[in-house]
């Protein structure tokens, strides 16, 4: 079994609701979308090698291979790690290894995901403990089907919910997101036993009265509301 990979390293996980944990992160290669604030599109491509981050680096090729994978894990892997989250890049590009994977890796796995594309969130859903899945905005510039991608996110969300796994969505906030669009994501999301995290975009100068009226009507529709920059890019880490 075998998947493009980019990289991978252990850090703070820097957004959604498990900000501040210690997670060992396999970035996925290759992205079917193209978000505006994309900060990391160095990983949208596959590249012949993948870098593992220890000290000092390693270089594997790819495709890599899942002992390989499973190898870096576990050199990454210390006591103060709590997940192996899988991000991108896209990583529901690759089920069988996200599977393959589940079966041999000792660690919880926490997905990051756009949540397309869904026939392959519907194969993993039981193999994750914990999810951050993206709605994306028009503005986002993610895709030019944004109806069928949007369709997409929720049923992959619902299907996560449905397996049981703990479920985070994300919606990235920029300046020209209007507070309407917010409440219109929130009402996607009803009765669901999610947490909604609003991220404003990295560099983003946001004012603290749209941000509560963007809470106030997400919390008309969901039970949870959180505001969370990404702590990786204020800490200036990988
Ligand atoms: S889904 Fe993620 S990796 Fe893909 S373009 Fe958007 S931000 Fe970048």
């Amino acid at each position: 079994m075998r998947a493009c990979v980019h990289e991978l390293f252990s850090s703070i996980q820097g957004e959604g609701t498990h900000v501040g944990e210690w997670h060992v992160f396999l970035r996925f290669s290759g992205c079917p979308l193209r978000c505006i604030y994309c900060d990391t599109v160095q990983a949208r491509t596959v590249r012949s090698s993948c870098v593992v981050h220890t000290s000092p680096p390693s270089v594997l090729h790819n495709p890599v291979g899942l002992d390989e994978v499973l190898d870096a894990i576990e050199c990454l892997w210390s006591t103060r790690c709590e997940f192996v989250s899988l991000t991108g890049g896209e990583p529901l590009l690759y089920p069988d290894f996200i599977l393959a994977l589940a079966e041999h890796c000792p660690h919880p796995l926490y997905l990051e995901t756009s949540g397309v594309p869904h026939s392959s969130a519907l194969r993993v859903a039981h193999t994750i403990d914990v999810a951050a899945c993206d709605i994306k905005l028009r503005e986002h510039g993610a895709t030019s089907h944004y109806g069928g991608l949007v369709e997409q996110e929720i049923a992959t969300i619902r299907a996560l919910v449905e397996e049981g796994v703990e479920v985070c969505v994300k919606v990235v906030v920029l300046e020209s997101t209007e507070v309407d669009t917010i409440e219109q994501v929130a009402s996607l999301l009803e009765k669901l036993p999610i947490t909604l995290v609003l991220q404003p975009a990295a560099g983003t100068v946001m004012d603290m009265e749209r941000l509560a009226r963007m809470a106030d009507v997400a919390a008309e529709h969901v039970e949870h509301v959180r505001v969370v920059p990404q702590l990786h890019t204020l800490l200036n880490i990988r």
